[in-house]
């Protein structure tokens, strides 16, 4: 039995720990969870525990449906909200019986990914600013109402948003996440919290930990907290724009003092490999048809493929960052949002730039101007295209994407497609409020 192990076991007796939840998540980026009790966590450790796979979103057909989930004990954590008995969990990576890694398990696409990457000498770091709403729980799902009417870095004391802040923050330290900013948004009952950067496995599991957190904290405080990307018409949507870096060893990979934006080869590969494959991975980045809505807002959503420093209608953003300070040298990718699998979505982020920096792609020239205000004609001359405009056009890039289906795996890969189609397909049947608003007066 390695420490770890040991530690948890002895945790689980010391804080006088019920009930063990184990996590885990599903293809479209849903948690999920089984509770088991102290006596079993030996067995949980040396065995794992079974499940009924096809049960799970994504996961396996039913004539292939056992799978067994082996809990992960350096993420072991107690549950500060679940005060009356003690509460701890551990992520899970899943496997066959036979203890091949299953397919369909999106941390292990990831790890799949991240062994690349350490293969050729890299550590994949990411730091993401996760907006999302604060909403009213008496008003009704089809007609949210935000919490406050606050704006972008607005002091609003005495507001619940503030307070809800203070305590979502301290319940993530409390687990062992680290929040460098926090701030209200643009919208009204919009906030941000960002989180210190961390290797992209630990982010992913941080960031099901934290939607879970925002939850709780939320029910604990009589309100909503959603991650869905475009809730108003009127107000800017909610994203998940994600620093990335490489590290080699203790040195980052991204930084060059000598060169003009500060950034090495490295870094300029890897940004023209975001870009050349940003199409095909906005399926995943941005996997729901609302996430649409709030890439064609604008409100510092990119719709346009390129790059620039400091520009913020940019897909790519290269911060302005401490001109000697190596270690920040990073990468803001702002296309996606947190309503996607983040485990999913940093493979793709990671694999897109990887193969950037091993095809040597060239950097496009830098978008200087707000891409937003030019014309499509004025865009196109500049080689500047669009992302895709809806979940019906990324699929059918996606579909078409080898990056993608090496990435994902088979399976991933078409359960992805055909749940995204069907998702399409039943939106696309809707009849909304503005048309018969607009139109049943008319027509
Ligand atoms: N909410 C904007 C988005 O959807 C970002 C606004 C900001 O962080 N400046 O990407
Ligand atoms: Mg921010
Ligand atoms: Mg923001
Ligand atoms: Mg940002």
């Amino acid at each position: 039995m390695d420490r770890q192990t040991e530690f948890v076991l002895r945790a689980v007796e010391d804080r006088n720990v019920k009930f063990i939840r184990l996590w885990f998540t599903d293809v479209l980026g849903f948690l999920k969870s089984v509770a088991i009790a102290p006596a079993e966590l030996e067995g949980a450790f040396s065995e794992g525990i079974g499940f009924d796979g096809s049960a799970i979103e994504g996961y396996a057909r039913v004539y292939e449906a056992d799978m067994i989930a082996h809990p992960d004990p350096t993420t072991f954590q107690l549950l500060p909200w679940r005060t009356k008995a003690g509460t701890a969990r551990m992520f899970c990576d899943i496997t066959m019986p036979d203890g091949s890694p299953a397919m369909a398990d999106p941390r292990h696409v990831l790890k799949r990914a991240l062994k690349k990457a350490a293969d050729k000498g890299f550590t994949f770091y990411t730091h993401p600013e996760i907006e999302f709403f604060l909403l009213r729980a008496d008003a009704p799902w089809n007609a949210p109402e935000p919490l406050d009417s606050g704006g972008y870095f607005d002091h609003t004391t005495l507001d619940e948003g503030t307070d809800f802040r203070r305590d979502a923050i301290t319940m993530l330290e409390q687990m062992g996440i680290s929040v460098e900013f926090s701030h209200h948004e643009g919208a009204p009952g919009q906030h941000e919290i960002d989180l210190r950067y961390a290797d992209a496995l630990s982010m992913a599991d941080n960031i099901m930990t934290f939607k879970v957190v925002l939850k709780e904290v939320a029910v604990g405080q009589g309100i909503r907290a959603s991650f869905l990307p475009k809730p108003f018409t009127e107000h800017p949507g909610s994203g998940m724009h994600t620093h990335v870096s490489l590290f080699e060893g203790d040195q980052n990979a991204f930084y060059d003092a000598t060169d003009e934006v500060r950034l090495s080869k490295i870094g300029k590969h890897f940004i023209a490999g975001l870009l050349a494959h940003s199409h095909e991975i906005t399926a995943v980045t941005n996997q729901w048809v609302n996430s649409y809505k709030r890439l064609a807002w604008g409100g510092e959503a990119p719709s346009y493929v390129c790059w620039g420093r400091n520009n913020r209608s940019a897909l790519v953003r290269v911060p302005l960052f401490k001109p000697d300070k190596a270690s920040s040298a990073r990468v803001e990718y702002r296309a996606i949002d947190s309503a996607c699998n983040p485990y999913l979505a940093y493979a793709l982020l990671l694999n897109a730039g990887l193969d950037g920096i091993d095809k040597e792609m060239p950097l496009p020239p830098e978008a200087e101007d707000d891409v937003w205000s030019l014309t499509d004609r004025e865009r196109s001359s500049m080689g500047i295209d669009t992302l895709p405009r809806n979940l019906e056009n990324a699929i059918a890039v996606m579909e078409e994407s080898e990056l993608v289906a090496e990435t994902l795996g088979e399976h991933v890969f078409d359960y992805f497609l055909r749940n995204k189609r069907a998702e399409f397909d039943e939106y696309r049947r809707q009849v909304t409020p503005q048309e018969l608003e607009t139109l049943l007066p008319r027509l």
